[in-house]
């Protein structure tokens, strides 16, 4: 059965051929983003794979359904870059990877807070240089921190206890509260107290119409001075430009980006001899505190793992009953 894999990396096709080890799939690695104009490569194929960054909207599951395709199997957690109404209209099955490691996303958060409390990027290029003053590197502690959490899911959770194990007061907003994070003591108030009582402010909720912009210029103005507002969820949580601004101010204290809004035409791309085109990037590379790093939180090995060995029951599950347990409607 032949799938194609959009957006397909030299990493994927090392895990994803290794799960496949009874070569029941064909796969087709193709390193091209789907879109209108590249989903007829999907020919002759029962189902796509696609990442964060592939476009699925209403046009391009139209040309996929016209091929054949019935399943869109996305190989990551979040699904806003899927109509899923057209998807259910045309009956194609859209199958997610929900929980293919909350530790490495959770951990990679807390590897950005540290990066940032300690200046570890600078001190690490000044030593390489010869460079041993300490002005300009002092840091902060996270212990006794008030730490606010958007959203409490498995990620969310899992940052919870980590920051928990630092000694830091811990705040949490979310529709649904999360007994283990209530067991830790984390405290539920309203987005608005989260803003206003935080020091350092994490997301984990997912990407929806209603948390579009949730970090805009009035959340901005109801932070504390000097906040620490860390993203590794999705890059739209956040409106770049009132960032900007809060950086500018001193209002954002520090910033830790894994994600960015326009990161689709950025990520998982080498442009090192290219000039970067989006201005409001390029700003953001500027400030001596903000650290980017390129939606990797989630890329490590046993996460990858996870990532091909679900994808592929999901491909085998529909194949064989024509639903998923991981389906997303
Ligand atoms: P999850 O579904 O387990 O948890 C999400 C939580 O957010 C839920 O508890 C939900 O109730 C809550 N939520 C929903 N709307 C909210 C709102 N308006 N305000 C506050 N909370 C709200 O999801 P997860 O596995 O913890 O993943 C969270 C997000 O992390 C994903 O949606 C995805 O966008 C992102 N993610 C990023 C990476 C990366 O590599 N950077 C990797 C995986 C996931």
């Amino acid at each position: 059965m032949k799938v194609s894999i959009f957006s397909a990396k030299s990493y994927d096709r090392e895990f994803f051929d290794r799960a496949n080890g009874n070569q029941r799939m064909d796969f087709r690695y193709l390193p091209t983003r789907l879109d209108p104009d590249t989903a007829p490569l999907a020919q002759g194929s029962v189902a796509v794979c696609v990442f964060v960054n592939d476009q699925v909207d209403a046009e391009v599951l139209r040309v996929l359904a016209t091929l054949g395709v019935r399943h869109v199997a996305l190989r990551c957690a979040g699904y806003n870059n899927v109509d899923l109404a057209e998807a259910e209209r045309l009956g194609v099955v859209v199958s997610r990877v929900p929980a293919y490691s909350p530790n490495a996303v959770a951990e990679h958060t807390l590897a950005m807070v540290l990066a940032l409390s300690r200046k570890i990027p600078r001190a690490y290029n000044r030593t390489r240089d010869g460079n041993f003053s300490l002005d300009g590197l002092l840091g902060f502690d996270l212990n006794k921190m008030t730490v606010g959490v958007v959203g409490t899911g498995r990620i969310g959770s899992t940052a919870v206890q980590i920051f928990h194990g630092f000694g830091c007061r811990l705040l949490a907003s979310d529709v649904v509260t999360n007994e283990a994070c209530l067991a830790l003591g984390t405290e539920y108030v309203s987005l608005e107290r989260l803003f206003e009582a935080s020091d350092l402010i994490t997301l984990h909720c997912p990407l929806t119409p209603e948390t579009r912009h949730l970090i805009d210029q009035e959340a901005i103005e109801r932070m504390r001075h000097g906040v620490v507002l860390i993203n590794t969820s999705r890059g739209a949580l956040v409106d770049t430009s009132a960032v900007i601004r809060g950086l500018k101010s001193g209002k954002i204290g520090a910033l830790g980006l894994d994600v960015y809004e326009e990161e689709g035409d950025l990520f998982f791309e080498d442009l090192s001899t290219q000039v970067i085109q989006d201005d409001v990037f390029s700003r953001l590379t500027t400030f001596p505190n903000v650290l980017i790093t390129g939606h990797q939180a989630f890329f490590t090995h046993e996460a990858m793992s996870n990532i091909a060995d679900t994808t592929l029951s999901n491909l085998h599950e529909v194949v064989d009953t024509g639903a998923c347990r991981n389906a997303v409607s």
